[in-house]
């Protein structure tokens, strides 16, 4: 897929949330919070759901969150139109809450679908509730910050990398410090070769037989 229909599948995708997702945010939220940026990226970052200034504005990540992974991005010379920003939730939950399970099961497909057609390289998940819903484990940010995994999204064999949630950093310099220093790693990670994708299943002679009478 070149980098225009990419585009064009997405915003189709999101017309298709716009008017069928079932989500029971739907009520109290301002906008629905689709994900921004470069359809065609090698990265993608994955957060966990709107705030305040998102749900108003249908943007990921332009509050003081999305400030400092501006600002993190720049540091490792890189700008946000380089990577697409979604969210495990497109709709912001009431003030702000943690994102319910019935609300994430809801919302999942639409993220696997994203991931699915922009085909990113580095999928970078930041805070808990995305690094869990990825790596399907309930192993938390601490323990793997900074380790890149290797897991099968969207129908393709992808590295994750999970990063500490920029809010959590904006409350603690410790944290603060491993997000840029893990930060640090990411140009390394994407000029790495993308994982090896499994090879599709050969065709079975048994199948093709009658093209040979
Ligand atoms: N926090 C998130 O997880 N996502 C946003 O879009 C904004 C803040």
């Amino acid at each position: 897929m070149n980098a225009a229909e990419r585009r064009e599948q997405l915003v189709a995708l999101m017309r298709e949330m716009q008017s069928q997702h079932e989500c029971p945010l739907i009520a109290t939220r301002t906008k629905l919070v689709f994900g921004a940026g470069n359809a065609d990226a090698d990265l993608m970052f994955v957060g966990e759901a709107p705030g305040f200034y998102e749900d108003q504005q249908g943007l990921p990540f332009v509050g003081r969150a999305g400030k400092l992974l501006d600002q993190c991005l720049v540091e490792i010379g890189l700008e946000r139109s380089d990577a697409f920003v979604s969210n495990v939730l497109k709709c912001r939950p009431p003030d702000n809450r943690d994102p319910l399970p019935d609300e994430i099961e809801v919302c999942k497909p639409y993220l696997f679908r994203q991931i699915e057609l922009i085909e990113p390289k580095v999928v970078c998940t930041l805070g808990n509730f995305s690094l869990k819903l990825l790596t399907r484990s309930n192993t938390g940010i601490t323990r793997v910050h900074g380790e890149p995994q290797e897991h099968e999204l969207g129908g393709r064999r992808v590295k994750l990398y999970p990063l500490f949630h920029p809010a959590a950093a904006l409350r603690g310099t410790g944290v603060l410090e491993q997000l840029r220093e893990d930060f640090s790693r990411l140009p390394g990670l994407l000029s790495e070769p993308a994982p090896e994708q499994p090879r599709p299943p050969e065709p079975d002679p048994a199948t093709q037989m009658d093209l040979f009478g």
